[in-house]
């Protein structure tokens, strides 16, 4: 296998931070500290920050992404978003079965599936977030929990849909608690997680998707994590947030 193939993507995932004015203000802090990376760099922010995102960003290297999108084309869903919206605005990638929306909102492997779907049909790149509980971690399940989740947030996803999906892989206990994976358990499930799309899919396929690790990945641990054979990139939270602290993860995944 052929890391060098693969896109390295560092993606930050801004959460429910930053106003339309205040999203403007970081992306010119974080737009000349990146413009020069060997990855793909993007920031996935809430909907109402995505116009002043995709503004901020024009002509620059840095892609927008959305936080969520619904998988119908429009409709009685009040408060939701399509993929439709977001394609039509300038939107690239869209975040998709989050932890934090798994747990605080009901989202299911059903429901990432079904927003899965849409978003490649509707031209969006989704980066589909998949991860164990520390509960499941500590159970011994880590690989059977994740091997559902891939199987089933990939249910019906076609071969050549496969390479517009990044898979993101972020240890539930890990995310937003300053408890780092250490690279070695990052790159074992990154691995496994390659393992099962082969199994799905073809050694081929799975040999060309990206596979980020999230969970507290910030500019001190970044080099490590990125150093591993199957971990391509970052779904980066917190980190995100400072310009520095992204521009130097960005720097670590394109050496
Ligand atoms: C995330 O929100 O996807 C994440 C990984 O957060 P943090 O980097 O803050 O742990």
């Amino acid at each position: 296998m052929d890391k060098a193939k693969r896109k390295a993507i560092i993606a930050g995932n801004w959460k429910m931070n930053k106003t339309p004015s205040e999203a403007k203000a970081l992306l010119n802090e974080i737009v000349p500290l990146v413009a020069d990376a060997d990855c793909e760099v993007i920031a996935c922010v809430p909907y109402v920050d995505l116009a002043a995102a995709i503004e901020a960003t024009a002509g620059t290297n840095v892609k927008i992404g959305a936080e969520n999108c619904h998988w119908a084309a429009s409709g009685a869903f009040t408060g939701e978003i399509s993929t439709g919206m977001l394609k039509e605005i300038g939107v690239e990638y869209v975040v998709l079965g989050h932890s934090e929306r798994r747990q605080y909102f009901g989202e299911t492997d059903e429901t990432v599936n079904k927003r899965t779907k849409a978003a490649l049909a509707g031209g969006l790149k989704p980066i589909v977030c998949v991860g164990e509980l520390l509960w499941e971690r500590e159970c011994n399940i880590t690989e059977e929990v994740i091997a559902r989740q891939i199987k089933l947030d990939l249910w019906d996803v076609t071969e050549e849909e496969l390479k517009n999906v990044v898979i993101a892989y972020e240890p539930v206990w890990a995310i937003g608690t300053g408890k780092t994976a250490t690279a070695d358990q990052a790159e074992e499930v990154c691995a496994f997680i390659r393992d099962q799309l082969a199994k799905l899919y073809n050694q081929e396929a799975a040999d060309a998707v990206t596979i980020q690790y999230g969970g507290s990945m910030n500019d001190a641990n970044a080099d490590e994590l990125l150093s591993k054979t199957n971990v391509d990139g970052g779904l980066i939270g917190g980190a995100s947030l400072v310009a520095e602290k992204f521009a130097a993860i960005v720097k670590a995944a394109s050496k």
